[in-house]
C-alpha cells in the first residue's frame, strides 16, 4: 500500500505521482482510498466485478448491500441511470455535492451486478472533490466507492483513519488532508411516485425539499424488515466505547462529547472531552463527528456520553448517525452486518 499527499487545487493535480498510481490502480481492479466533500472512499472501478468484490472483501461488507456509483459528472451518471424530470432537476440543482440519487438503472448499462446487488435501480452521485471527480474521468469509468473503513464501524474523514482501518488491505491512499463536510451523502430514491428520503445526511432535507417544492417521503414500507444498506442498520458508525445520548450529566471516569458549551460538572468529571461546536455550528459539528468519536475512541473510555444535538438542518444526519453509534450491538465485539 502507499500513501500519496495530494493537493486537490494543484493545477497538474492529473499528472502527479499518486494521482497516476491512483488511475493505474482503478484501471487494474484494485483499490484506492481517496476524499470526497463527505467522508474518505474506498474506490473500485464498478464495471468490474472483481474490483468490487475487493470492496466487499476489504470492508467485510455484506454483498447483499448495493454501492454508491461516483462519476465525473450529470451527463456520465445518464449513462448508467434513467433519469426523470424530477431526477434532473435535484441533480442540475445540488450536483456536484453531497447528494446521491436512486434511480432505475439503465438496461444494458456496464455498471456490474455486484455494485448494484442485482438491483433494477443505482445509487449515482457527482462529489464535489476534484479528486474523486477526476479519478473517474481519467479512469474512464465509475467507481463504486463506500466508506474507506470496516464495515460497521466509524467512517475516515483523514487519510490516518482510513490507514488505521484498512492499512494493507487498499493499494494506494490519497491523503488530501480531512474531508470538508464529515458525513456521508443524502440518498434520495426516486423509484416511484414519492421521493423518498432513504438517508440523510450532507446535504439537509430541508434544503431538498424547497427545490421539490414538497415534502420528502420516507424509505418504503419493508425497510425495516429489509434494510436497504449497511448505513441503515440499526447498529453502525460504531465505536467500541457504549455510546450514550442526550447526556445532560455525566458520572465520572466517562468520555464527553458536546455541543456547545461545556458544563461545569462534566469538565470537571469526564476522562476526556470532545467538543463538535463550541460555538453550536451544525456543519462544523458534521465536519467533526466521526473523528471526534475516534479521538474519544481511542482514549480507552468504557463509555461516551454525547450531549443533545438539534435534529433540524445537518442536524438530522448527525442525530442518525449518533443513534446508530449508540444502538445495541448483535454481541460482543459483533457488529449488525
Ligand atoms: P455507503 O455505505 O455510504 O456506500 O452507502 C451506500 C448506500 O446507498 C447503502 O446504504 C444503500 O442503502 C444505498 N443504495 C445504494 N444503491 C441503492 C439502490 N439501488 N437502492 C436503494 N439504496 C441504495
Ligand atoms: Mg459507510
Amino acid at each position: 500500500m502507499t500513501v500519496r499527499r495530494i493537493n486537490p487545487q494543484d493545477p497538474n493535480l492529473s499528472a502527479s505521482t499518486g494521482f497516476r498510481e491512483a488511475v493505474a490502480a482503478i484501471l487494474d481492479g484494485g483499490l484506492v482510498a481517496a476524499p470526497t466533500e463527505t467522508v474518505y472512499g474506498l474506490a473500485a472501478d464498478a464495471t468490474n466485478p472483481q474490483a468490487c468484490t475487493g470492496i466487499y472483501t476489504a470492508k467485510g461488507r455484506p454483498r447483499f448491500n448495493p454501492l454508491i456509483s461516483h462519476v465525473s459528472d450529470a451527463a456520465a451518471a445518464r449513462e448508467y441511470g434513467l433519469f426523470d424530470e424530477r431526477a434532473n432537476f435535484l441533480a442540475d440543482a445540488f450536483w456536484p455535492g453531497p447528494l446521491t440519487l436512486v434511480v432505475p438503472r439503465r438496461p444494458g448499462s456496464a455498471v456490474c451486478d455486484l455494485a448494484t446487488a442485482g438491483l433494477d435501480s443505482i445509487a449515482l452521485r457527482v462529489p464535489d472533490s476534484p479528486i474523486m471527480q477526476r479519478l473517474s474521468r481519467e479512469a474512464g469509468r465509475p467507481l463504486a466507492a463506500p466508506s474507506a473503513n470496516r464495515s460497521g464501524g466509524i467512517s475516515p474523514t483523514t487519510a490516518e483513519a482510513v490507514n488505521e482501518d484498512l492499512g494493507e488491505r487498499v493499494d494506494v491512499i490519497l491523503d488530501a488532508g480531512p474531508t470538508r463536510i464529515g458525513v456521508e451523502s443524502t440518498i434520495v430514491a426516486l423509484i416511484d411516485d414519492e421521493a423518498r428520503l432513504l438517508r440523510p445526511g450532507g446535504l439537509a432535507r430541508e434544503d431538498i425539499e424547497k427545490v421539490l417544492g414538497r415534502p420528502l417521503a420516507g424509505p418504503p414500507g419493508d425497510s425495516a424488515a429489509k434494510p436497504a444498506g449497511p448505513g441503515m442498520l440499526k447498529s453502525h458508525y460504531a465505536p467500541r466505547a457504549i455510546v450514550r445520548l442526550e447526556a445532560l450529566d455525566i458520572a465520572p471516569g466517562k468520555a464527553y462529547l458536546g455541543f456547545g458549551p461545556i458544563p461545569d460538572q462534566i469538565a470537571r468529571d469526564a476522562v476526556a472531552v470532545r467538543t463538535l461546536s463550541e460555538k453550536s455550528n451544525l456543519e462544523e459539528a458534521a465536519a467533526n463527528l466521526f473523528s471526534d468519536l475516534r479521538a474519544l475512541d481511542a482514549t480507552g473510555a468504557a463509555s461516551i456520553a454525547v450531549a443533545p444535538v438539534p435534529k433540524t438542518g445537518l442536524g438530522e444526519a448527525i442525530n442518525d448517525r449518533l443513534s446508530r453509534a449508540a444502538a445495541e450491538r448483535m454481541g460482543p465485539g459483533v457488529r449488525s452486518e
